[in-house]
């Protein structure tokens, strides 16, 4: 008699797990068809009406933290886009770093984003795009110069500056954020800014954070009532 009883469990403890594993794959699925949207993610397509497009880089008030070698790489960032950038641009930009601050793009730093601007932990950069009749008429880039880690100022390398300046004018571009972890575009931690597309990019991570938990519910469940059967 013994024996059929542990037969019988084995049976319906392998249909609660056909059964987890489609309630996985359903919860899976929709996450997978968001992820894989095939059309390149833009602000605008063409959101610049003129050429050259003016940059203003304030490196006069610059806060304490500050590395005159940061200009540098932002004159790289700005080569990087006029010579194809990730080639998701529809155009050529072409700049003209200029000395007023009446520039389609203003650049300056900050030392502290967190605090002076009131951004998420880990942003790095901040591009504000002043939208008239579906086109940019004035960008406002603000990049910071580290952050604070276990109460030690870490400053961002030369390196960090350029990702981050890249990805920022990126968006200065017209580019929104990419979902390919290789794509300059991608928000990591580093490159992060705090306009609008990145808060939506955090809601879908939540969402996922959500159903990580939820299906370790469910397992948890599931083997508690399984050995509850034991
Ligand atoms: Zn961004």
């Amino acid at each position: 008699m013994s024996t059929r009883k542990v037969y019988i469990t084995q049976t319906g403890r392998s249909e609660i797990r056909c059964l987890f594993l489609m309630l996985l794959l359903a919860l899976i699925l929709p996450i997978t068809s968001v992820a894989s949207e095939s059309e390149y993610p833009r602000i605008l397509d063409h959101p610049w009406d003129h050429s050259p497009i003016t940059v203003y880089i304030d490196n006069k008030s610059v806060p304490p933290h500050y590395s005159p070698t940061y200009y540098t790489q932002v004159q790289k960032a700005l080569n990087y886009w006029e010579e194809g950038g990730n080639r998701k641009l529809e155009y050529t930009p072409v700049f003209e770093i200029v000395d007023s601050e009446k520039a389609d793009i203003r650049i300056r730093w900050i030392e502290n984003l967190q605090k002076d601007q009131g951004a998420p932990n880990g942003v790095a950069g901040d591009t504000i795009p002043f939208v008239v009749n579906g086109r940019f008429v004035r960008v406002d880039i603000a990049f910071g110069v580290g952050t604070y880690q276990w109460g030690e100022w870490v400053p961002y390398s030369d390196t960090a500056m350029l990702a981050i300046a890249e990805h920022e004018l990126g968006h200065a571009l017209g580019l929104d954020h990419s979902s390919d972890k290789q794509d300059i575009m991608y928000p990591t931690n580093e490159q992060i800014n705090n306009t609008n597309p990145i808060l939506s990019k955090y809601s879908s991570l939540l969402l996922i954070a959500a159903y990580a938990f939820l299906a370790i519910i469910v397992f948890i469940s599931v083997n508690w009532l399984l050995s509850r059967k034991k």
